[in-house]
Formats: structure tokens, C-alpha cells, sequence
């Protein structure tokens, strides 16, 4: 296994459920940044199983909102100077605005491309989200959360690109 141990100065994404890390590494861009960075699948965790684990060695600009409707359960630490000096617990977000994208057809934001998708978290157990316009639910657990982000979007707000 590759640990890095020691980050002088960065962000280490922990207690990522295991097969989500994927999801959190495309979501946050990185695949293609300059920054060092140390992506670890399926590490054993005493207090729950497995998990994935990502090391950044810069501080970035994350959406903490995107990153605990990935992953609730995630932590977020940012490092200084190799010392933890804060410890983030995600949260699944009360509202997110242009980040799930709705899919029912007759929706107003399917017709007009300048109404922003709000989403409104109904269930915090099945994390379900309700669509603003049009009440539709969307389900944010397991597999379908792919093609329910709003990959534009999340990318230009990840770092500009
Ligand atoms: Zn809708």
C-alpha cells in the first residue's frame, strides 16, 4: 500500500465509502492536475471495513456541498505545516443549486437552459432530493448518483477548466 504520510500543506479526503473514491477523484478533476496526489482503494479501516482514502498535496477548492452528497460519511482534514488544522465531517446538503440535474422531460429546466436546477434534500436516510419545479425525487444512493451530477457543471467549478 502507498501511504503518504506526511503532507506538508494539503488536503486528505478520509473514510470515503469504499467504491466512491472514484466518483470524489473524477468529481474533483484531479486525474489531471499538477498537485501530488496519492488515491487509495479499498484500505482496511478498523472502524468501517473498507474504505478509500485521498491525498492532495495542495490545498484546492473543494465543494464541500458535491462532496457529502458523494459521500456523506467522508471527512475532509486540511493539513498545514504537516499538522491537521481542520477536520471537515460532510454532510448531505439541505439544498444544492446546478449540481444533480433533473431528469424529467417536461421539467422547466429540460425546455429552458437558464433556470438553475434546484434540489432539495426530502429523505436524509434514502437521500432523496425533490426537484424544485417539478417535484420529481431523485435518489442519491448507489449507482445512479453518475448520471444524476451535472458533470459540467461540477467540472468548471472544480478548478476553472
Ligand atoms: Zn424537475
Amino acid at each position: 500500500m502507498v501511504l503518504v504520510n506526511s503532507i506538508e500543506k494539503g488536503i486528505v479526503i478520509d473514510h470515503i465509502s469504499a467504491g466512491l473514491g472514484t466518483r470524489i477523484f473524477h468529481y474533483l478533476g484531479i486525474e489531471n492536475s499538477q498537485y501530488t496526489v496519492a488515491f487509495i482503494m479499498n484500505a482496511t479501516s478498523k472502524q468501517y471495513g473498507k474504505k478509500d482514502l485521498i491525498k492532495i498535496e495542495n490545498v484546492i477548492d473543494i465543494d464541500l456541498a458535491v462532496l457529502g452528497l458523494i459521500d456523506p460519511n467522508a471527512t475532509v482534514n486540511v493539513i498545514e505545516n504537516h499538522v491537521v488544522t481542520r477536520k471537515i465531517n460532510l454532510e448531505l446538503p439541505k439544498t444544492v443549486t446546478n449540481v444533480i440535474k433533473c431528469k424529467n422531460p417536461r421539467c422547466v429546466t429540460s425546455s429552458e437552459s437558464n433556470v438553475p436546477h434546484v434540489f432539495h434534500l426530502v429523505n436524509d436516510e434514502k437521500r432523496e432530493y425533490r426537484c424544485e419545479y417539478c417535484d420529481d425525487i431523485v435518489d442519491m444512493k448507489g449507482d445512479k448518483q453518475d448520471e444524476i451530477l451535472h458533470k459540467q457543471w461540477t467540472c468548471s467549478r472544480s478548478g476553472g477548466r
